[in-house]
């Protein structure tokens, strides 16, 4: 039965750069990259080497970029790591409604440890705004926690004005940039940002690895506490063969990354206009402006579907979403498309369909097709 893989999103099947970049360091140069003889001194090389490309895709120096274990580690490392310093005395930290689970959870474990949390709301395309974080800015705000793009509804927000604002009142600011690696400039300095989280696996890299920049002179704590690795500041043994396949891939994802964006937003939007011409009562959900949107997301919100549309659209072939990864199984309704004015209910019956480098003009065609017929299906059999 053909199979269409829309959740490009959820994770990325890795690349063959990515694959030849790691191989080596699974059992030819094994090394301990901490080891001090000539086995480690050739994995330490590697990691070297794998920090350098990183550092260069990001525009930062090379002893900023620090490796974990993914995005979920590196957004709980740079809020948990600033709030470490003022456990005792508390203070602000800022971050906005639609931010996905590792922010958000980091944010609500702070808020129960006595930090005064604001979750700052978005306008109906997922917008948060430079007033609103002017106006929750107090002196002892010490973090701005703003994601680059959403993983839902595709939203790009504003970072680097978010970023002045931050900075004008004397706080850091931290982006999380896990959806938009690949798709979007990730120049540190444009973006303004004291913090940046990646992951691999959003990119072509592999799973359970991720990058946070962190620009030289911040303050940040250790998560981690152990040997020595990453400068200090992060113990545990480095995953070698995964760091020089996140360099790799996000190496090649940036190198292709304008023709990519072209290709893949024309199937998303060749895509969302047959879904929107052949189901009635549909809102497509996020910005319309191309520029202000993740070129692979399409995210729809239908109405009058009782019933499980995913499942459906599984057994159809049609891998989808119901928004993040981490929340799926979950009954709960996405947090984003509350805060984006959809009913629970509407929330429920949303559907995330993401894009990626494999998909292909057939798949786009195949997936609107399956999204009429399994809607109308369940419209009929709920009369
Ligand atoms: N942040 C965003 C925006 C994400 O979409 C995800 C994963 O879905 C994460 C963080 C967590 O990344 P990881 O899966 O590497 O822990």
């Amino acid at each position: 039965m053909k199979k269409v893989y829309l959740d490009y999103a959820a994770t990325t099947p890795l690349s063959e750069e990515a694959f030849s970049a790691m191989k080596p360091y699974f059992s030819q140069t094994f090394g301990n990259a901490d080891s001090l003889h000539a086995f480690g001194r050739d994995a330490a090389e590697a990691v070297a080497a794998a920090r350098r490309r990183v550092a260069s895709c990001l525009g930062a120096e090379v002893n900023e970029i620090y490796f974990t274990s993914g995005g979920t580690e590196s957004d709980n490392w740079a809020i948990k790591g600033i709030a470490e310093k003022r456990i005792r005395n508390g203070g602000r930290i800022v971050t906005s409604a639609v931010e996905h689970s590792a922010v958000y959870e980091a944010c609500k474990q702070l808020e129960r440890r006595g930090f005064d949390v604001v979750y700052l709301p978005v306008d109906g395309r997922g917008f948060v705004s430079c007033d609103a974080l002017e106006a929750a800015m107090t002196a002892d705000t010490l973090l701005v926690s703003v994601m680059y793009a959403n993983n839902e509804i595709g939203t790009v927000q504003p970072v680097a004005r978010l970023a002045e604002v931050a900075h004008a009142h004397g706080a850091l600011f931290h982006t999380d940039a896990v959806q938009a690696a690949g798709a979007l400039p990730l120049d540190v300095k444009s973006l303004g940002a004291d913090m940046v989280s990646l992951s691999a696996h959003k990119f072509y890299g592999p799973k359970g690895c991720g990058v946070l920049y962190v620009k030289n002179g911040t303050d940040l704590q250790p998560l981690m506490s152990g040997g020595e690795q990453e400068r200090g500041r992060r113990g545990g043994t480095t995953d070698v063969p995964a760091v020089a396949g996140a360099a790799a891939a996000l190496e090649y994802a940036c190198a292709v990354r304008e023709e990519e964006n072209r290709r893949i937003a024309a199937l998303r939007d060749a895509f969302a206009e047959k879904v929107l011409s052949s189901v009635t009562d549909v809102i497509y959900n996020g910005p319309s402006n191309e520029a202000e949107r993740l070129p692979n997301n399409a995210n729809f919100t239908f109405g009058n579907v009782a019933g499980n549309l995913l499942y459906l659209l599984d057994l159809e072939g049609v891998c989808a979403s119901n928004g993040s990864a981490c929340s799926a199984g979950s009954s709960e309704p996405s947090r984003t498309l509350l805060a984006i004015g959809r009913s629970e209910q509407e929330a429920m019956a949303s559907v995330r369909f993401t894009f990626g480098r494999y998909s292909t003009e057939q798949d786009a065609e195949f997936a609107a097709l399956k999204v009429a017929e399994c809607v109308n299906r369940l419209r009929q059999s709920g009369k």
